[in-house]
């Protein structure tokens, strides 16, 4: 519990505080309905209050891109009520606002009576002319309200130890100096959290960002659970379910598709080139061949035109005269000339008798295979 000496700034801020909280007249217009969860499973019932709402913003915001408190607060209780919803079984959540709308203080305490709520929170966003003031303040109406008192406690070390914020402290009226109407008027445990200072430009950052928002309803889901605990009754908190770590299964698993596809794409194209192989055999084992003989005549690094004085002579004789390039030979590129082609050695002999009268004294015959189609 901690005391606090308003100085003259902190004075102006308070009331206005104290304006916007007080001054409006206190009628009885209990009769609006809200929307209840009426599961029968619920065994407590919170009332989510979104501060502010419609030409009311309460406190402006400072920094660019930055929202209007009137916002905050509602995304805030918004996103609080999710969790609740989705991560404690037992409390049923009722909210005041969900729209940008105008909501007499009236209206917002009666709901929370007509609901007969266990716990009444109204979120807010703080600002003081001092802009290097920060931290989180926890409203209750008076010390006399136990219950309020614990529960402002419990919220307070959640926002500390939780959400790592600078806890500015528990406030009474009489620390204040004046009552606060939502405080004043209801009859359950009752906290008016003030999540921070609008005027301190780093904790506007901190209340507009999703991270920041998610770690101030993060603190109060835990300060619920702890205050509903230490009065001995049986509260849920389910651990929060990971983005980070969904997000990493994802890609896991997305990566291990991805590989399985590699893998089956590397293997399709394995199994295409066996089967190329197995046809290009097959083809190769069914060609025939026969073994044809021609007769060498000359051999050569350069080209001997087939003009050549030797050659005309064959031709004239009706021997034709084949030319083959080798390439890449260990003595490099080189030319042989070849007279006459038969299957018949005996023929291949006679072809080389007749070749060895005209200027080729050193021809030879020669064997090649040759693909029967
Ligand atoms: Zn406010």
């Amino acid at each position: 519990m901690r005391f606090v000496l308003l100085s003259v700034s902190q004075f102006v801020f308070w009331n206005s505080l104290f304006i916007w909280l007080l001054a409006f007249p206190i009628i009885s217009c209990y009769g609006q309905k809200s929307v209840a969860n009426t599961e029968n499973t619920k065994t407590f019932k919170v009332v989510l209050d979104a501060g502010h709402g419609g030409y009311d913003p309460g406190s402006e915001g400072k920094t660019a891109n930055c929202k209007d408190e009137k916002h905050l607060t509602l995304e805030i209780v918004k996103k609080l009520g999710q969790q609740i919803k989705a991560r404690m079984p037992e409390i049923e959540v009722v909210y005041t606002r969900r729209h940008d709308v105008y909501l007499k203080l009236e209206d917002r305490v009666g709901i929370a009576e007509e609901e007969d709520a266990d716990v009444f929170l109204s979120i807010h966003c703080n600002s003081n002319p001092k802009k290097i003031i920060y931290g989180t303040q926890m409203h209750i109406h008076s010390n006399a309200a136990h219950s309020s008192k614990k529960l402002a406690h419990h919220l307070d070390k959640a926002f500390q130890n939780v959400a790592d914020r600078k806890s500015l402290g528990i406030f009474t009226t009489k620390d204040r100096g004046f009552p606060l109407f939502v405080l004043q008027n209801t009859e359950m445990p009752s906290v008016l959290i003030e999540t921070g200072f609008l005027s301190n430009p780093e904790e506007e950052i901190f209340l507009n960002s999703p991270d920041g928002q998610t770690k101030i309803v993060e603190a109060i889901l835990h300060g619920l659970t702890s205050y509903f605990r230490a009065k001995n009754h049986k509260v849920t908190l389910l651990p929060v379910e990971s983005e980070a770590d969904e997000r990493a299964m994802a890609k896991a698993n997305s990566k291990a598709v991805k590989k399985l596809v590699a893998d089956i794409e590397e293997a399709t194209k394995r199994l295409e080139k066996v089967k190329q192989e197995a046809e290009k055999e097959e083809a190769e084992s069914k060609k025939k061949y026969k073994i044809v003989y021609r007769v060498q005549i000359s051999s050569s690094i350069a080209a001997i035109p087939s003009t050549h004085w030797d050659f005309e002579q064959l031709k004239k004789k009706k021997i034709p005269v084949e030319e083959l390039v080798t390439e890449g030979d260990a003595r490099g590129r080189r030319y042989r000339y070849f007279a006459g082609k038969t299957e018949s050695l005996e023929q291949a002999q006679q072809l080389l008798q007749e070749v060895k009268k005209y200027n080729f004294k050193d021809a030879f015959i020669t064997s090649f295979e040759q693909e029967i189609k």
